[in-house]
């Protein structure tokens, strides 16, 4: 079968990669939809995101709808056809970490289109990824694939959310892209008295604005962010645009006191955490997610502002014509590839 294989900087190749026997609690789908992600785009461009490092080829890939096709001997519940939404994460279940429910920060998870450990954790971006059962969440048949697989990107944007704490508050999202975009809808849902989405491009600003009909500002305008330093109007901010800059300004725009997360992945220079002991910030990190897969599976179903996140649509041989989509930000927020989605 054909599968997205990341072999270092700049290399992705479709490949055809061998098929493997099944494990009796294991379940091969054919893929219908898949994401792609800001992380993605990181190991095609530098072989790396964030601290994980590329060091062997990789399947890319952990956004992903389909239909399964084949089960595991010990697998009862999904027969052939089946639609499903996959949840990347595969934990351990027996460290301390998944013991205490911080299943996220477990130390040997297997996250699909990881190369946080080796060897590497292949992706879903094949024509027939192999998953385990735990992993599928069941769909209703005529349930909508390509909103099914915003379900992780949008569990991302849910778990800030529940770190940040949001209910009544005014929130400051730092970055419009597709994580703040998701995080802005997330707050609303999750009561946000107000939501504000700081961002340096106006189209950004602009697409943020009408997709979740949310207060923008222009993160490039030093008057606005200096009279906010000076008299904070935020309850609690979260940071997704990973960067140095937006990270300084949601510290200076917060009440002190108050709590700011931290979703994107920074740069490891250019950031001023004095503010962290003046105005005594909570600076706290937000690490994919714990337990909201499946209400994110049903949130990207019924929510019509989440599904208009996804702004392009390419046949799964175009491999190179969506990375180019994806990687364009002034145009896309996500792109989807899937079996079927040149006929869609
Ligand atoms: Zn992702
Ligand atoms: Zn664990």
């Amino acid at each position: 079968m054909r599968a997205y294989v990341i072999h270092g900087p700049q290399d992705l190749r479709l490949d055809d990669v061998p098929e493997r026997d099944l494990g009796p609690r294991e379940v091969r789908l054919a893929l219908v939809y898949g994401g792609i992600c800001g992380s993605d785009l990181h190991y095609v461009a530098e072989g790396r995101a964030g601290n994980s490092v590329l060091r062997d080829p990789m399947v890319l890939g952990h956004e992903l709808s389909g239909r399964v096709v084949e089960a595991g001997s010990a697998v009862t519940d999904l027969a052939p056809g089946t639609p499903v939404a996959v949840n990347p994460a595969l934990s351990c279940g027996a460290c301390r970490m998944c013991r205490a429910g911080r299943t996220n920060l477990c130390f040997s998870m297997r996250y699909m289109g990881s190369a946080a450990y080796r060897p590497h954790t292949e992706g879903g971006f094949a024509e027939r990824p192999v998953v385990d059962r735990d992993q599928c969440v069941i769909l209703a048949d005529d349930a909508d694939l390509a909103r099914a697989a915003l379900a992780e990107p949008y569990s991302i944007a849910a778990h800030a959310v529940n770190r940040a704490g949001v209910a009544g508050a005014r929130v400051l999202i730092t970055g419009g892209g597709t994580i703040g975009a998701l995080s802005a809808i997330a707050a609303l849902r999750a009561g946000a008295a107000r939501v504000t989405v700081a961002d340096i491009q106006s189209g950004a600003r602009e697409r943020v604005a009408k997709l979740a009909g949310v207060d923008v500002l222009d993160a490039g305008n030093d008057d606005a962010i200096a009279a906010l330093a000076a008299d904070p109007a935020f309850d609690v901010a979260i940071e997704a645009a990973g960067a140095a800059a937006a990270l300084n300004m949601a510290m200076s725009c917060v009440e002190p006191g108050a709590r700011v997360v931290q979703v994107g992945f920074l740069p490891t220079s250019g950031i001023d955490l004095n503010l962290l002991i003046t105005r005594e910030i909570e600076l706290l990190g937000s690490y994919r997610f714990v337990d909201e897969f499946d209400a994110a599976v049903a949130a990207v179903l019924a929510d019509d502002r989440l599904a208009a996140a996804i702004t392009g649509r390419h046949a799964f041989a175009d491999a190179e014509a969506a990375f180019a989509s994806a990687a364009d930000k002034t145009r896309h927020l996500k792109v989807m590839i899937g079996a079927d989605a040149a006929r869609r």
